[in-house]
């Protein structure tokens, strides 16, 4: 029976109600999106009520001796924003700009992904500010051996399991699962997914979210009836995520003119070839320098003419400011948060096609989750197996927020979001509320 449960307190916040302004507040930039969501589905205040705030927020201090002897004390969090639907799950980003509004932000949209592409997760997040890049192998060790001690409080296979994000990788989740495992006296694989594959992690991790953005891409050309090999594509980031998709896109056939990393970008009418550029950037640990291909500075590189535009780096790339000036038909979100509420609208009213992040970019938790259920079970599948389980649901995931939002002519970000909240509002509601 479901529980009818109001919230007296509950107020709906009208979209245009709040300044517009805030394009890098990661968090009011969320609440936006959830805002308008709400408005078009008439969600129940309790709900809304719910998803407008983060279950569990925990900031720690991680102090770690640096190779100069000095103790440095960096501030991390980890946050669950919801866990309705199953354990928390999100990834663990280490970089200067985190915080508090970003990391809330970024749970929030796990927990949506999650419901999106429907896996038995809710979402969470985790970061701690610092820059990796100007440490030594031994320290990233350190802090992040003290941070996992410091969340271990709250994270568990069965409560809540992180993942890669923006600077960390499979041998720091290899290090978050060793320090779990000695503090609970056993190894605990399932504690954290994409590791390595000789301690538990899973086949096609690591290309999951590049392989999940080129699904949804070969599918919305089948809808709109474009060839996807005539259709040249720009990728910002080289990153797991936009290296692994331009690698995917190149190896099927498709044309990418335009990749970029932090030092700058790089462009070829005719399509770059994505091997060399690899084995380049393998030699010189960036991609700038690359002298077979056009160099484009970072702000004009999304300006590039192309028809499928690809943001796989950070949030709020696409702004107000940009956003009149993209040439792009489609814009598919391989990063979390890239395109503000602005950039939508303008988006919307250009007739240039959002592919969102909670869809677009759900390939790596979904392998993630395959990832646990092989560890819990301690049986593990072909790559084979993995790539076809995590196509038909991406497909599916797609088409139902394709469809829905041709049937209610919204924009697929707000189609994706009535799924997920659709999903999450039953789930709150037939659990209703403790005590
Ligand atoms: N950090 C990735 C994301 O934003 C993966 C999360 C996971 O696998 O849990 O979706």
């Amino acid at each position: 029976m479901e529980t009818k449960t109001t919230v007296k307190s509950a107020s709906v916040v009208k979209p245009l109600e709040r300044a517009e302004s805030h394009e890098d507040n990661a968090w009011h930039q969320a609440m936006l999106q959830l805002d308008r969501a709400a408005l078009k589905m008439k969600l129940e205040p309790f709900v809304l009520e719910r998803l407008r705030h983060c279950k569990r927020i925990l900031t720690v201090s991680v102090p770690v001796k640096m190779d100069d002897g000095q103790v440095k004390v960096f501030e991390g969090y980890r946050i669950q924003h919801n866990m309705d639907r199953g354990p928390a799950k999100g990834g663990i980003r280490y970089h200067p700009l985190v915080c508090l509004d970003e990391v809330k932000a970024l749970s929030f949209w796990m927990t949506m992904k999650c419901a999106v592409v429907n896996l038995p997760y809710g979402g969470a997040k985790g970061g701690i500010i610092c820059d990796p890049k100007k440490m030594s192998k031994g320290e990233i060790e350190r802090m992040t051996r003290r941070y996992t001690a410091e969340i271990s409080l709250i994270i568990g296979p069965e409560k809540d399991i992180p993942a890669p994000d923006v600077n960390t990788n499979e041998q720091i989740m290899a290090w978050m699962m060793d320090t779990y495992s000695m503090t609970v006296g056993y190894s605990c694989p399932g504690v954290v997914t994409g590791k390595p594959i000789e301690v538990g992690g899973s086949l096609g991790r690591r290309e999951a979210t590049g392989r999940g953005v080129f699904y949804v891409t070969r599918e919305l050309a089948a809808r709109e009836g474009f060839d996807l090999r005539k259709a040249p594509v720009v990728i910002q980031g080289f990153g797991n995520v936009g290296s692994n998709a331009a690698k995917i896109f190149s190896d099927h056939g498709c044309k990418v003119i335009g990749i970029s990393d932090v030092g700058g970008g790089l462009y070829d009418p005719k399509g770059l070839d994505i091997s060399d550029i690899f084995h380049y950037r393998e030699k010189n640990e960036t991609i700038a320098g690359y002298a077979k291909a056009e160099h484009v500075d970072v702000d004009a590189f999304l300006e590039l003419p192309c028809d499928i535009l690809i943001p796989a780096a950070m949030e709020n790339q696409l702004t107000k400011a940009n956003a009149p000036k993209i040439k792009a038909k489609y814009v598919i979100e391989g990063a979390n948060g890239p395109t503000s509420g602005e950039a939508d609208r303008i988006f919307n009213e250009r007739g240039i096609i959002v592919v969102p992040d909670i869809l677009a970019n759900a390939g790596g938790v979904t392998v993630s989750y395959f990832e646990w259920v092989q560890d819990m079970q301690s049986y593990f599948w072909s790559e084979k197996e993995i790539n076809a389980r995590l196509q038909e649901i991406i497909i599916g995931a797609f088409t139902e927020v394709f469809d829905l939002a041709k049937k209610e002519k919204v924009d697929m970000r707000l189609a994706a979001f009535m799924v997920g909240i659709r999903r999450l509002g039953k789930a709150a509601s037939i659990r209703g509320m403790y005590p």
